[in-house]
């Protein structure tokens, strides 16, 4: 499915992984944020929002091009650096693409992809994560303008965005049909991002609160139409769990590929550690494994570049890779032995986070929920 033009795109992107991002990454973990001279970086190479119109920067390419964007950037040794490019690209922006009026996409769309600018996506709540129709963060409109009160938690790139795609309620009482989605600058006197959080995982990448106090933002800052939030945020979850998927599958690739050669190079009761069979069946099931997860990726990717709803496909995708990616490279630590809980190691990394993939972005129990809603059990 993939021609020329998407494996030279590969290429650079593979190149450009070894030799720009995988020397920092230690560094970037250690300081707790990836710099933003690699969204600058990243826009002028042409890698970022490659799938929206050339109008605002991007290519009009198919989704396979930000498939492979992320499965490279997944590679490359520490999964939050791809995280932060990832929620710029395919998780703040699709529905700003999408409904966004020329002003906002001019405005906000046109520097995330150039790179300029850093976004997030601020759906979850302290009080509210998978109940994404229980959140309480309110815009109330008072003359031309909205004025926006409440709280977000866990924000990716939080203390470095400029600009947020905040989902919000606008009608009290209604649920899911009360929601819109608006683009906030963080220059907005009110907003204020709390500190880094520490997290167990992805260090590389800055995750915050945001609080909300009074934050006026002008109507044209309304993403479509006002009470239709929550359906635009739902066909944005799409990209956005596809594409989590594709830097997850990129990792669970490069802690194969590592472990494939370190079990030729250690010895253990004088032969390498190949030469057990127990190993030899270990990779293969990973191998298969990890084979599974990229061709459910590849249908999905191909329904995505087609326009058609995909939403139980990749809700599945997501679901299995995130058990899949656990277990995997578990695995991998343990063929590493004591080497495998190093920093140094990559697949120490690897292993450190690979739970996320089953709560960000929805959880695996959400998963299931809307598998089996979509299976016709309710
Ligand atoms: C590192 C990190 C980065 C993140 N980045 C962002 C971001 O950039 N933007 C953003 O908006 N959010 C972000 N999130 C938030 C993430 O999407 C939420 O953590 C996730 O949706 C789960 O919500 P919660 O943490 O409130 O858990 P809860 O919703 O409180 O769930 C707790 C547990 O209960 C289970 N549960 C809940 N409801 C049901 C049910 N109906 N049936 C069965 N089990 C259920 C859940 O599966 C989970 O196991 C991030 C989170 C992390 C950890």
């Amino acid at each position: 499915m993939f021609d020329n033009e998407h494996k030279m795109f590969k290429k650079s992107v593979g190149e450009f992984v070894e030799k720009e991002i995988r020397p920092h990454t230690e560094e970037w973990e250690a300081q707790g944020f990836t710099p933003r001279s690699v969204w600058k970086r990243c826009g002028e190479l042409g890698f970022l929002g490659v799938t929206y119109s050339s109008e605002y920067g991007g290519s009009g390419a198919d989704h396979g091009y930000s498939y492979i964007f992320n499965l490279e950037m997944g590679k490359c040794g520490s999964p939050g650096v791809a995280l932060g490019l990832s929620v710029q690209c395919d998780m703040a922006t699709p529905a700003l693409a999408k409904h966004g009026s020329e002003f906002l996409r001019k405005a906000y769309l046109a520097p995330a992809i150039a790179g300029d600018v850093i976004c997030s996506i601020a759906v979850s709540e302290p009080d509210h994560g998978s109940d994404v129709a229980a959140i309480e963060t309110k815009a109330v409109k008072d003359g031309d303008d909205y004025v926006i009160n409440g709280r977000k938690m866990w924000i990716t790139n939080g203390t470095q965005a400029d600009f947020l795609t905040v989902l919000v309620r606008t009608t009290p009482g209604t649920g899911y049909q009360g929601m819109s989605l608006f683009i906030v600058p963080t220059t907005t006197p009110g907003v204020t991002p709390g500190k880094r959080l520490k997290k167990t995982c992805f260090p590389s990448s800055d995750t915050s609160e945001i609080v909300f106090d009074n934050a006026r933002v002008s109507k044209e800052h309304l993403i479509g139409q006002e009470g239709k939030g929550f359906v635009y945020q739902m066909e944005q979850f799409q990209f956005e769990r596809l594409a989590a998927v594709a830097l997850a599958l990129g990792g669970l690739k490069r802690c194969y590929e590592l472990t494939k050669k370190y079990i030729f190079d250690r010895n253990a009761f004088g032969r390498p550690l190949s030469a057990h069979q127990v190993t030899r069946h270990k990779m293969a099931q990973m191998i298969s494994e990890i084979s599974m997860i990229e061709a459910m990726s590849l249908k999905c990717v191909q329904m995505a570049s087609l326009g058609v709803d995909f939403t139980k496909d990749v809700s599945m995708l997501k679901l299995i890779a995130a058990q899949t990616q656990q277990r995997v490279a578990e695995e991998c630590v343990q063929l590493h032995g004591g080497y495998g809980l190093i920093t140094e190691f990559e697949v120490a990394r690897y292993f450190r986070d690979a739970k996320l993939l089953g709560i960000g972005g929805g959880t695996n129990e959400i998963m299931k929920e809307i598998i089996a809603k979509m299976e016709g059990m309710e």
